[in-house]
């Protein structure tokens, strides 16, 4: 006989013996007053402060986007009634991609219901359609890019992160009559380091290999119209593919790719993970629109993200925290222990409710646990000295340790400066 039960419950322990079994806030997040949100727990209910949200730039509760999804429920209903070949392509959706491949300054674009099936569809079908390709992917990518290289079923090779020596070495080595794919990341989430494009990009013309690189974390923030990265450098056009998220800055649901027409036609054809789902409902796909609409010519949210994020790094460096350097809006906090990791976070909640989810292996390397806080343009001075006390007690009354053994600095009062992003109800 086969212990099912008994099998289920030894993987569930292995997560609790490693420390890494993971347990989701009950939040409700309050629209109009981002970043506070409900915390519900053990039968009370507690406002508290988030403070490691993917809706970086507040869009999820800007009135514009969400009166774009209230207007198209109205006029549309709810789902799309289909997969895009049966009766799901609804206009929102032609109009949102007409959207994104502009954003991109590509031919075009196409949308899938999350950002993961969108790597995980483009890259293993693009791959899949070259005979004999060969993926040169970056150590550090997302999960869903490492299903899209394993679906593919191709022969790959794994470059040091950011390394473009090494990925030249392995490009050196590799057949020169064979396809070959690059996929890499622009800004990447748990370090906020950046990808040397631009290298990347020359080295993929060198040795005639196709580019796809995910712009998750920085498309609606970086870039005069918040194309990301490539736009920000320029940079752009030597890139083949580039996927992106709604469901991040944008503040929606949903993923996608840009790119020439005859790739995009060819996901648009051969990929399952595309053809066989229902597509976005119109709703999300006309907030989507809004909200990218709105980054394309709004510069305060992206000005008053980096000022925010800047702030709190220095803010928090001074205090003696551990800050991690960072060029982008993501400022990790070194921890290095699973089990304090997670102390230090539910000590957060429970004693000064600030919500920071802890990070642990494997989604970061073992000994680099970590706080990964992303202050928003909603995250004003106040907060930031709120989250520095509250930090700093934690780091005390856990026991991690300071940087440099240095002495956590007195809880200085900062004035509060009014931010330029308004929020009204919508
Ligand atoms: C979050 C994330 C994704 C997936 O995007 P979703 O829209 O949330 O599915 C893809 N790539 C990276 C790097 C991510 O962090």
């Amino acid at each position: 006989m086969i212990d099912y039960k008994g099998r289920f419950a030894a993987a569930i322990d292995a997560l609790h013996d490693e420390k890494r079994y993971r347990v989701f806030a009950d939040l409700e997040r309050i629209a109009g007053r981002f970043p506070a949100a409900i915390w519900r727990h053990e039968g009370e209910a507690r406002e508290i402060t988030v403070w490691c949200s993917n809706d970086y730039l507040g869009m999820g509760q800007h009135p514009a986007v969400m009166k774009a999804m209230r207007s198209a429920v109205a006029a549309m209903g709810s789902g799309a009634g289909g997969t895009r070949n049966i009766s799901g392509t609804n206009h929102p959706l032609v109009e949102l991609e007409r959207e994104l491949a502009d954003l991109h300054s590509k031919e075009a674009a196409l949308v899938f219901t999350s950002g993961f099936v969108s790597n995980e569809a483009s890259i293993s079908t693009i791959a899949r359609l070259l005979p004999d390709c060969q993926i040169f992917s970056d150590e550090l990518n997302h999960a869903s890019m490492i299903e899209g290289v394993k679906k593919s079923g191709c022969r790959k090779a794994i470059f040091r992160h950011n390394d473009v020596d090494h990925l030249e070495e392995l490009l050196k080595a590799a057949d020169p009559a064979k396809p070959k794919l690059i996929v890499f990341e622009s800004v990447y989430s748990m370090d906020g380091d950046i990808a040397p494009i631009a290298a990347i990009a020359d080295l993929a013309e060198r040795y005639n290999a196709l580019t796809y690189i995910d712009e998750v974390h920085a498309v609606g923030m970086y870039g005069a119209r918040g194309g990301g990265i490539t736009e920000r450098d320029g940079e752009a056009r030597r890139i083949d593919v580039i996927e992106g998220t709604l469901a991040k800055a944008f503040g929606v649901l949903g993923g996608y790719i840009a790119g020439s027409r005859d790739v995009i036609d060819c996901v648009r054809s051969y990929a399952p993970g595309f053809i066989f789902t229902t597509a976005l409902p119109p709703a999300l796909a006309a907030a989507a629109t809004a909200s990218i609409r709105h980054l394309k010519t709004s510069q305060v949210e992206r000005d008053s993200q980096q000022r925010q994020a800047a702030r709190a790094k220095a803010v928090l460096g001074a205090a003696g925290l551990p800050v991690m350097a960072s060029p982008t809006h993501i400022v990790p906090v070194l921890v290095g222990d699973p089990d304090l990791c997670k102390k230090a976070s539910d000590h957060l909640l429970e004693v000064h409710g600030i919500y920071i989810q802890p990070i642990n292996y494997p989604t970061v390397p073992r000994g680099t646990e970590r706080l990964r806080i992303t202050p928003t343009p909603f995250h004003d001075d106040a907060l930031i000295a709120k989250l520095r006390d509250a930090l700093v007690e934690t780091w005390q009354a856990v026991g991690i340790a300071f940087a440099n053994a240095a002495k956590p600095a007195e809880p200085a009062r900062s004035r509060v400066t009014p931010l330029v992003v308004s929020q009204a109800g919508g």
